[in-house]
């Protein structure tokens, strides 16, 4: 996949979607378009529409960010250790395009114990009735 320039994903994004997805921000919690979404389909990277997180995966964790239980059966996610902000996380990107789309914690309330907490901005989704 051929990687794109910044000038590139700035004309594609909004303003929010590239600060969360290029340059690693965080938007307000419960201000995410996606945060109290459920509607059935796939939540693919805003930046190069790979295929990240089922509906069937996400829940309500009141974190404010869009959250789900596990990612797609796929190797498009890849895991950095962030130690930014006093305390040691998991920063979660896109291995496609190395965008930022969140963190993950291992502490989530279903079977996979983990909470992958994505910023609505990293994300775009196909309905499931789109295919
Ligand atoms: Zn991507």
């Amino acid at each position: 996949m051929a990687k794109k320039s910044d000038e590139e994903y700035k004309a594609e994004l909004s303003e929010m979607q590239y600060w969360v997805a290029r340059e690693g921000g965080t938007e307000r919690p419960f201000t995410g378009i996606y945060n109290a979404h459920d509607k059935e389909g796939v939540y693919k990277c805003v930046c190069c529409h790979a295929e990240l997180f089922a509906s069937g995966n996400k829940f309500e964790s009141g974190c404010g960010w869009p959250s789900f239980a596990d990612h797609m059966d796929n190797e498009n996610l890849r895991f950095l250790e962030d130690a930014s902000r006093g305390m040691v996380r998991t920063e979660v990107r896109c291995a496609g395009c190395d965008a930022h789309l969140g963190h993950v914690f291992d502490d989530g309330p279903t079977e996979t114990g983990q909470r992958y907490c994505i910023n609505s901005a990293a994300l775009s989704f196909a309905d499931d009735s789109d295919t």
